[in-house]
């Protein structure tokens, strides 16, 4: 459990890894009331799977932008925003879920490990490892129970988020520390044709509930979350533009309501 950050420290932290070419949005947040305490989304559906983990803007991780009025405003009209960054143009993502798992799996973690770069503690027991990208889509490496690979498409939030269970997310190592390369050992893991997510958009179902804020597709039932529909035409030019050299606006504004 952290101490619950200010509305501001999220806005200022998405304008730092905007400032770092990383395109970010805005992701709902949990609503926690009572007694008897209650958590619920600030999207305001009972039955929300990804509770204070999935995008705000209408076309989702697509709306993402480094572009700082378009962030400004987004945080002056939600100021209660968790933060996602969109993964596969400035870094892609290991995640790894809870501490659970055989010795592949820990294998695989102590390789991420290894590797030094940015890392954050999830407020729901999980852990994303940061790397440079590498084109990947953005999957489940085949025979690694909940770990998920996220490229182009997907989104983690990232710190000072705050996860349903009440924690917020913390850099355990930050954006300061240079993006490593995903090391061999962890790229062969990566090539088995694990599945791919079946994203099927924000209302899509999984049997776990809300679970962590942290990165995937809509319809995993581990709470990450991924690409809504693919990025039209230009889009992705631009998105990997941004990407390569820091500047400012990917997308257009995108946000209608
Ligand atoms: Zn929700």
């Amino acid at each position: 459990m952290g101490r619950t950050p200010h509305a501001g420290e999220r806005f200022r932290a998405a304008l730092g890894c905007a400032r770092r070419g990383i395109p970010v949005l805005p992701l709902h947040h949990p609503v926690i009331s009572g007694p008897p305490t209650r958590i619920g989304c600030s999207c305001e559906e009972p039955a929300c799977l990804q509770v204070g983990a999935h995008p705000i803007p209408q076309h989702g991780v697509e709306d993402a932008t480094t572009d700082p009025l378009r962030i400004a405003w987004w945080w002056r009209r939600f100021p209660e925003a968790n933060l996602g960054l969109a993964t596969g143009y400035g870094f892609d993502a290991l995640v790894v879920h809870g501490s659970e798992g055989d010795s592949a799996r820990w294998l695989l973690v102590a390789e991420a490990l290894r590797a030094s770069g940015p890392l954050v503690r999830t407020g729901g027991d999980g852990w994303h490892f940061y790397f440079a990208p590498t084109g990947l889509a953005s999957h489940r490496p085949l025979g690694l129970a909940r770990i998920e690979w996220l490229g182009v498409g997907a989104w983690v939030a990232a710190p000072p988020s705050r996860h349903a269970s009440g924690a917020v997310a913390a850099w355990v190592r930050d954006l300061d520390v240079p993006l490593p390369a995903a090391p061999a050992a962890i790229r062969a893991r990566l090539d088995l044709p694990g599945p791919s997510f079946p994203w099927a958009g924000p209302e899509g179902s999984g049997p776990e509930g809300s679970g962590e804020p942290q990165g995937g597709a809509p319809v995993d039932p581990e709470g990450s979350r991924g690409p809504g529909p693919p990025l039209l035409a230009g889009e992705r030019e631009a998105l990997a533009s941004v990407s390569a050299e820091g500047t400012a606006s990917v997308n257009p504004v995108r946000i209608r309501d």
